[in-house]
């Protein structure tokens, strides 16, 4: 039998992830917290051998405002979104100078400082936190967008394997680009209706609330899969300790726990992901959760030969 697969992703991404709902003002302490906790991530997973995968939204590798201009697509093959707000492009006068004055928007610093860390995959988030399925992205806006993220991570001497694309939006036709490029994995999404990939505006009171009844109860199943193609699918979300949901997170780590035992037990995959602004509050809490799970899939390393592997591993012989 096939030993389990563990596969962590981070989808590392400022407040280039959330500008379209959120601000510095509104958000801007979970983005510095998420910056001060991926350190504390990166020791342990050091310590306990995780190899994790750092999906980075490319603008996020920048160092300055210069250098994230002179990495931009062309202004014709940007996406021009039915909805504005979308677009990043729609924020650029507000970027500070460097990573120093503007920690929000710039991670050059901690990009190296992950890519310096054993084990750890750095992956793409797309240049711009591309919306695939959003009105007015077209399919050449994608292909330069997905180009820009990869020349830029190529002047840092990194080769990109892996994407996971933002808020899961995809269909065949981003596949189809993302191979092209020279992609070997992609992170898709539980196969059911609950997770399917869909544009903003479907995602409806509905289908959150029953994912979020499955977080804490595993209702819809523990999501896990077979290694053996491109796609590397989520199992499920880490939701952050935090607020009046505080009281319930020990039933979701349950929930993951039993997931990736049954994934130890039956050989298959288990995909958990997350982004480093989810313990940007509550840090201490989030990071007792972490280390729950690590030392759960430990237990199972031991007992059943379960790997950590990143997504660009997926299937690999030990
Ligand atoms: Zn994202």
């Amino acid at each position: 039998m096939k030993e389990g697969e563990f596969v962590l992703s981070l989808d590392f991404e400022l407040l280039w992830g959330v500008r379209d709902h959120a601000t510095r003002d509104s958000y801007g302490k979970n983005i510095l917290g998420g910056r001060a906790a991926i350190p504390l991530m990166l020791e342990r997973f050091e310590r306990h051998g995780i190899e994790a995968t750092w999906a980075t939204v490319g603008a996020v590798f920048c160092g300055s405002r210069d250098e994230l201009f002179d990495a931009l697509p062309p202004e014709e093959l940007r996406p021009q979104y039915s909805n504005p707000a979308l677009s990043n492009y729609s924020y650029l006068d507000e970027i500070g100078p460097d990573e120093f004055q503007d920690p929000y928007y710039f991670g050059a610093s901690l990009v190296e400082t992950i890519a310096a860390c054993p084990g750890q995959e750095i992956a793409t988030h797309t240049m711009s936190h591309f919306y695939c399925l959003e009105a007015g992205a077209s399919i050449e806006s994608f292909a330069a967008d997905l180009d820009a993220a990869c020349e830029l991570a190529a002047t840092r001497g990194i080769t990109m394997r892996s994407i996971v694309f933002p808020r899961n939006q995809f269909a065949a036709s981003h596949l189809e680009v993302v191979r092209r490029k020279g992609f070997s994995r992609y992170r898709g999404t539980p196969d059911t209706w609950a997770y399917r990939p869909t544009p903003g505006r479907d995602q409806t009171l509905a289908r959150r609330l029953l994912r979020l009844v499955d977080a804490h109860t595993g209702l819809l199943g523990p999501h896990l899969y077979r290694p053996e193609s491109d796609n590397v699918p989520a199992s499920h979300f880490l939701r952050p300790c935090s607020g009046r949901m505080a009281v319930f997170h020990p039933r979701h780590l349950s929930v993951i726990e039993r997931a990736m035992t049954k994934a130890a037990q039956e050989g298959s995959g288990f995909h958990l992901w997350w982004h480093p602004h989810n313990f940007g509050h509550d840090t201490p809490a989030n990071l007792v959760g972490l280390d729950r799970i690590i030392a759960h899939f430990l237990r199972l390393r031991d007992e059943y030969g379960m790997v950590s592997r990143p997504m660009a591993k997926s299937g690999a012989k030990p």
